[in-house]
């Protein structure tokens, strides 16, 4: 029988993505050099090719039905490099998430993915307090009409950027903000647990849907508001816009910042790939800076990940540091400086390569103050 005519007898939910891993899987590796963790970690089986066949061959039955068959489907950032590189413009990430849910409920996981699963309810609570406290500090107002969603990654590691998104929010809109609490799902997707990620996402939505309009400053959690919402079923009723794109609608309230500091603009692959804004954080950066950042060499749609995204810093967490300290080497020999991003995780991932780093909206809230 022909490989393509075989059924997925292993994890026959994999049929939907059949077309999106034949692809791959008799393909020449065109975007084989795009991919950060396999250029990395150079294996065979880390290449996009390689995990989307490992994946493959699993679903087939090809494969024993061991962790380190089904690993590789966690050793993605999400970044779509490999598909901005490929002709087909295969959806190799969203493919590999979907296989990540069909090994899990086979009972096949790493062991950092295990871990999200396990704590997610704990998370969503401690991120529930960690709100709670933010929206005293940030005088936020429950009623408000614009409900901001900050992102528990900053809400954890970036206390003082997300105080900075609520302050740039309500400057920007010369209103009162609500704060949203808890936590959009997004660990629940890449951990593997696409059902519950679901249901999640119906909970949140259901949280905001009294406001008119709600501003995201992550660009993880506005990817999941804006694609992978809907990809699970689920509505968000009022108008989703990134803290960004708000901004850049009202660049003449913008003031110049006077700095002798180099500042390098980051694309976040979930912002750039993800959603289509490249051009939004340039031009408040250049209202702000009086100048056009600096850039890296590989940007906008050829942009390099900082390794922080897909849970790879629980799954893969030596590979994910190799990938900031790559991206932090190549800052440091284009003259260095600040790194300007806008995605709580890379934040995370350039700091802890000793980047000096902030987020864009640190800059919108100290140029609209
Ligand atoms: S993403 Fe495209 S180029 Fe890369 S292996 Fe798959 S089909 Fe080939
Ligand atoms: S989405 Fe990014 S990390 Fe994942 S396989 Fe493609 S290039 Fe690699």
């Amino acid at each position: 029988m022909r490989p393509d005519q075989r059924p997925m007898r292993r994890l026959p939910t994999l049929e939907a993505r059949r077309d999106a891993f034949e692809k791959c899987v008799f393909c020449p590796k065109l975007c084989r050099t795009t991919c950060p963790v396999s250029n990395e970690e150079p294996r065979e089986t880390l290449t996009p090719w390689g995990k989307m066949s490992m994946a493959y061959f699993s679903a087939h039955g090809d494969v024993d039905a061991t962790e380190s068959f089904a690993s590789p489907a966690w050793a993605c950032t999400g970044c779509r490099a490999c598909t901005n590189a490929c002709d087909h413009k295969n959806d190799v990430a969203g493919t590999l998430f979907d296989a990540r849910s069909a090994l899990v409920a086979s009972g096949l996981a790493p062991k950092g993915a295990r871990e999200v699963l396990d704590s997610f309810d704990a998370h969503v609570a401690k991120t529930d307090e960690a709100t709670k406290k933010l929206a005293h500090e940030t005088d936020a107002r429950a009623d408000a009409r614009t409900h901001v969603v900050v992102g528990c990654e900053y809400v954890h590691h970036a206390p003082a950027a997300a105080a900075d998104v609520m302050r740039a929010s309500a400057a920007l809109l010369g209103a009162p903000v609500a704060l949203s609490r808890g936590c959009c799902g997004l660990p629940l997707l890449y951990a593997g647990d696409l059902a519950r990620f679901a249901r999640h996402a119906e909970a949140f939505a259901s949280s905001l849907r009294d406001a008119d309009h709600v501003l995201v400053a992550d660009a993880g959690c506005a990817m999941a508001l804006k694609k992978h919402y809907p990809a699970a079923g689920v509505t968000v009723n009022p108008k989703v816009e990134l803290l960004v794109e708000a901004a850049a609608r009202s660049l003449t309230r913008l003031a110049m910042l006077r700095t002798d500091v180099r500042v390098r603009y980051h694309d976040p692959c979930q912002l750039g790939r993800g959603l289509g804004i490249y051009e939004a954080p340039r031009a408040i950066l250049t209202r702000i800076l009086g100048k056009a950042p600096d850039e890296f060499d590989e940007r906008r749609e050829r942009a390099t990940c900082s390794g922080a995204g897909g849970l790879l810093p629980r799954t893969m967490p030596e590979t994910s540091k190799r990938i900031a300290t790559s991206r932090a080497a190549e800052h440091r020999k284009l003259g260095g400086g600040l790194v300007i991003t806008g995605c709580a995780s890379s934040l995370r991932a350039f700091r802890n390569a000793g980047v000096d780093a902030d987020d864009i909206s640190t800059l919108l809230a100290r140029s609209l103050a």
